[in-house]
């Protein structure tokens, strides 16, 4: 009774003090008094953020609804939303998943050109394509319990959450990135703190901001979703050390997912792939023309699914290539691939084993396949999506993740070669691989050998993902840590929960 009054009256003299500043006055729901409690009922040995006596009503009505500073404070104000969830129950994470679909959905147009103009990388229709498929992403439903019953009583297996999970994203798809984490993450029931990537993180954190006025208005929650502002490598190691995030999900190049594995944390890695592709001759060549472009060139070929190399069997090389101009693909001859191959890499010497080691030149990743073509000394129609070029298979567009709306095409003279080609361009990722092919015990011979996480058989690289195939959308694929697409239950804890001897009632 006596705490009630206590609450009672804290919250008047917040209403009050408040409504002399001018500010909103209309505390909503129960975030006012539940946050200041929260400490106090946090669960033993979890993470309690150092707290002034006021609460993270505080702080949003200060305007940062999820932005802050710095990666201590953010994790601290996310722990509370945090706090504020698990209060809240199934129904506000719900509440949650919705409005963060819907405002992808809603905004598409505008966050996907607000995203083009920060990071000037990509397409602007596949911008808001990437915002406009959030829906997609899987939610709470996928949150459910197993049970167990027999002579003994009865077993409940649930997915809980973890508490604050860090997570870092990329400049390919800042947006949808953090977006379909968020859907995942907070369906488990965990709050979440961003490190962007510098080169979209304003973007990032307008979108954290808006989510996080919605969420607030919607449920009370205050940042459920953080962002650090400015994020920096420094920013980063604060956050993966800070005590309240207890799992990471790292999306990104080779880079970021050593830096994780390093960081003694448990981090789910979301790593790079250079995803090959391998043509035989029983395959539909008009099917896969048309896949390989529609993949290669998605958003100037950023995915990490997307298609960037292809083995076709010698005799049906031609027939492929020509497949791929019909359909609409731009092809380069050995001069104009020379002249795009060097303004594409930079050769340094001294790298890779004292031979000049090309560099993907970042000024063209992700650019206009019109920016390449001149750069390869042509024009190409208006509408062209991809460019392509028959190359070795040593050749820097092979070698290299490049991300360009360009795919080399390499003979190979046997399937089992193609699949040694595809292998060690691959590089071990076990990210995706593709097949075209309609012959059985050639796709179970690739399958084996790449081990990728995504093997797509005769479609584009989309269907891995559930566009065009069977499955679900994430844009973090868990490779090297192994936990595949992303999903809900990535993010949970089993906790196992034992009747003894009752309950089984039949
Ligand atoms: P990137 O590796 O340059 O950056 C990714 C993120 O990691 C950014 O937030 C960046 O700031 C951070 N980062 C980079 N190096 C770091 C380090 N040493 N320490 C701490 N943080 C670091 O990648 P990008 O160019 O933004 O994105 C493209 C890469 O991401 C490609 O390799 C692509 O395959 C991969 N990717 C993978 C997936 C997946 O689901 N597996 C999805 C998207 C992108």
């Amino acid at each position: 009774m006596s705490s009630q009054i206590n609450e009672s009256v804290i919250r008047d003299v917040i209403q009050e003090v408040l409504g002399r500043l001018g500010n909103d006055t209309n505390l909503p729901h129960t975030a006012a008094v539940s946050s200041s409690a929260s400490s106090a009922v946090a669960p033993s040995g979890s993470y309690a953020p150092p707290s002034c006596g006021c609460d993270s009503k505080k702080s949003s009505q200060g305007g940062r609804h999820g932005v802050f500073a710095t990666a201590g404070e953010a994790c601290d104000a996310a722990q509370q939303g945090f706090l504020q969830l698990q209060k809240q129950g199934i129904e506000a994470r719900r509440k949650v998943e919705e409005i963060v679909k819907t405002m992808c959905a809603d905004r598409a147009t505008e966050w996907g050109r607000i995203e083009l103009e920060e990071s000037k990388i990509g397409r602007l229709d596949h911008k808001i394509e990437k915002l406009q498929i959030i829906k997609l992403v899987p939610g709470v439903d996928w949150i459910r319990p197993d049970a167990r019953s027999g002579d003994h009583g009865i077993t409940l297996e649930e997915y809980t959450p973890f508490g604050v999970v860090g997570a870092i994203t990329p400049s390919t798809h800042s947006i949808p990135t953090l977006a379909g984490n968020i859907v995942n993450i907070v369906a488990a029931g965990n709050a979440v703190v961003f490190n962007a990537h510098p080169a979209a993180s304003r973007c990032a954190a307008m979108a954290v901001r808006e989510f996080n006025k919605a969420i607030e208005r919607e449920t009370g929650i205050h940042n459920l979703v953080c962002i650090i502002e400015e994020p920096t490598l420094d920013s980063f190691k604060e956050l993966c050390a800070h005590e309240a995030v207890r799992l990471l999900c790292v999306t990104g190049g080779p880079g970021v997912v050593k830096a994780a594995m390093q960081t003694g944390k448990r981090a789910i890695c979301a790593g790079p792939g250079n995803p090959p592709v391998l043509v035989d001759d029983t395959a539909c060549l008009k099917r896969a023309a048309e896949s390989i472009i529609q993949g290669a060139s998605y958003d100037n070929n950023l995915l990490c699914i997307g298609e960037k190399e292809v083995f076709a069997l010698e005799h049906i090389a031609d027939d492929l290539m020509n497949a791929m101009q019909t359909a609409g693909a731009v092809r380069l001859n050995g001069s104009q691939l020379q002249q795009l191959t060097q303004a594409a890499f930079t050769f340094k010497e001294g790298q890779g084993a004292g031979c000049p080691h090309p560099v993907v030149n970042k000024d063209l990743i992700g650019k206009d396949v019109s920016v390449l073509a001149q750069a390869a000394g042509i024009q190409v129609p208006n509408g062209t999506d991809l460019l392509f070029a028959e190359t070795d298979e040593n050749h820097p567009f092979v070698d290299e993740e490049q991300m360009m709306p360009f795919i080399p095409i390499v003979r190979v003279g046997s399937v089992d070669d193609g699949i040694r080609a595809a292998l060690k361009a691959e590089h071990n990722y076990k990210h995706t691989s593709i097949i075209h092919s309609h012959d059985v015990n050639h796709m179970t011979a690739m399958a084996r050998a790449l081990d990728t996480t995504l093997f797509i058989k005769n479609g584009p690289c989309g269907a891995g993902l559930g566009l065009g195939g069977e499955g679900y959308l994430s844009f973090s694929i868990a490779t090297p840590t192994g936990e595949g697409v992303t999903n809900p239950k990535t993010f949970t804890r089993v906790r196992r929960c034992v009747m003894v001897d009752n309950l089984r009632i039949y």
